[in-house]
């Protein structure tokens, strides 16, 4: 039943939203919040959240935070195709756990993929540190004028 069910303030995105824990920040706003994904499917993997809405699911997110969520994923696509010149773009958003959820606030996947790589759904480790710091590093300034 994990596709119906309450909303946990203590999920692991609740709680970087509100600076309890860290992550690979690339940009923030008043409505959406975008990180590197700890454990990438892809070089580049990055997450979209929206920082208002305490929705699970795409069944439950309120029109308002969900227009604005899809023109952040947009605009991560593009900026992550223009920096790191992908062969294709994947944008993915799970609902309940037999679709591959495991953090129950509401995200999207906006995983640059490149030719001849694996289409991996869900990764097979974590990045190195050192990794996503440099990838970060490179990406901040794009983000700039989202
Ligand atoms: P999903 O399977 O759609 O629920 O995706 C959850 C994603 O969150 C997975 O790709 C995880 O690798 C990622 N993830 C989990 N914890 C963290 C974290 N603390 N920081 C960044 N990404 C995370």
């Amino acid at each position: 039943m994990s596709l119906y069910g309450d909303y946990d303030p203590q999920n692991i995105f609740a709680q970087i939203i509100r600076g309890d824990m860290p992550c690979y920040k690339l940009y923030e706003d008043d409505d959406v919040l975008v990180f590197l994904d700890l454990f990438p499917q892809a070089y580049g993997h990055t997450l979209v959240i929206p920082k208002r809405a305490a929705a699970r699911n795409i069944l439950e997110i309120d029109a308002d935070n969900l227009a604005r969520l899809a023109l952040a994923v947009q605009k991560v696509a593009r900026v992550l195709a223009d920096e790191l010149q992908p062969d294709g773009v994947q944008v993915a958003q799970f609902n309940g756990a037999p679709a591959g959820q495991t953090v129950y606030h509401i995200h999207v996947h906006v995983i640059p993929r490149f030719s001849g790589e694996n289409l991996q759904i869900h990764a097979s480790g974590k990045a190195d540190p050192a990794e996503l710091e440099k990838l970060q590093a490179r990406l901040v300034p794009r983000f700039q004028d989202l």
